[in-house]
């Protein structure tokens, strides 16, 4: 690490706020760099149907393995590059990769990429999107997007517009990690999600039947379902969850009990024996 270990009488507290902030400064000019050095991989995560097991999707999720920070965690890194200004590139990466890759698998999978508030709010973010499904042939259908809550957090970056034209693509469109932001259900009246994910607190939660957990997932899978949308339960563990899931009624599971984040070639290793008639092609209720 590039700690500066230069003496001198500091007071208790300066040395760790002046390591914190030139972490934060090396590990962002890394960042710059790591595009260029091939420093980021896609982990892929399945995403199975809640009544049969059958994968129905992988989700993609960024890596950044650089030789002096070994392997990064996207907690970490994302906050950084959405700082930096870099999130709109590296992002691009990730659209282009994910589609790219996605093309290896049975064509009932789908793949779902996450996207930041940065990302939408740039002005090429569209035509990006457009352009990496043409150069990968992936179809939209095949293509999902997750954006949490907080891009609706800015008032005045028309994030609803472009929601909107994300569907008139035909591309599915998620809401992340629902329940833990600022959530207000106007915006569920203005954008036709495809999916909510339901966060991983609640699935706990529901498991261990805290009463209030349960209530609301029971409410969310009933919204949805009057709405026309799916939903999916993150970080599914253990096999009690996975059971008080599907007795609650989400369509999809997604956690460490089916699969964890994987390289491509062990997603790849998943449809060995795969069934495409064990999985539904779409996703909206009827
Ligand atoms: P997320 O989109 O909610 O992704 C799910 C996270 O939960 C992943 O963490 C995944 O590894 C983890 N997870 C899945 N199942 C389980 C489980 O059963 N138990 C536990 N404990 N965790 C589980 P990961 O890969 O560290 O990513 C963290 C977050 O970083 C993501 O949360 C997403 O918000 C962000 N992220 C990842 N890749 C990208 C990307 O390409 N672009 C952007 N903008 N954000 C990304
Ligand atoms: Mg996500
Ligand atoms: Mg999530
Ligand atoms: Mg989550």
């Amino acid at each position: 690490r590039s700690k500066d270990q230069g003496g001198g009488a500091h007071n208790q507290y300066e040395p760790k706020l002046h390591v914190h902030a030139e972490e934060r400064r090396v590990m962002e000019i890394a960042l710059r760099k790591a595009l260029d050095n091939e420093e980021f991989s896609l982990n892929y995560q399945p995403v199975v149907s809640a009544d049969t097991g059958g994968v129905m999707g992988f989700e993609a999720l960024l890596r950044w393995t650089n030789p002096e920070f070994g392997v990064v965690s996207p907690a970490k890194f994302i906050p950084l590059a959405e700082d930096a200004r870099l999130i709109v590139p590296i992002g691009e990466w990730v659209m282009r990769t994910a589609c790219k890759e996605a093309m290896n698998w049975p064509s009932t999978v789908k793949v779902a990429v996450n996207v930041s508030a940065d990302q939408l709010s740039d002005p090429n973010f569209l035509d990006m999107v457009v352009s990496a499904l043409q150069d990968s042939q992936l179809p939209a259908q095949r293509l999902e997007i997750e954006v949490t809550e907080s891009i609706f957090m800015r008032e005045g970056t028309g994030a609803t517009e472009v929601l909107d034209q994300i569907i008139a693509l035909g591309i599915n469109l998620s809401l992340d990690d629902f329940g833990t932001g600022y959530s207000s259900l106007g915006y569920l009246r203005k954008t036709r999600f495809t999916t909510i994910k339901v966060d991983r607190s609640f699935v706990q939660g529901a498991a261990k039947k805290v009463p209030e957990s349960l209530a609301i997932i029971r409410a969310v899978v009933a919204m949805a379902d009057s709405l026309g949308m799916s939903t999916t339960a993150e970080g599914a563990e253990t096999e009690e969850e996975v059971k008080m899931i599907q007795k609650l009624g989400c369509r999809k599971i997604q956690g460490y009990y089916f699969g964890r984040p994987m390289a491509p070639h062990d997603a790849l290793d998943l449809f060995r024996n795969f069934d495409p008639d064990a999985v539904s092609q779409d996703d909206r209720a009827a």
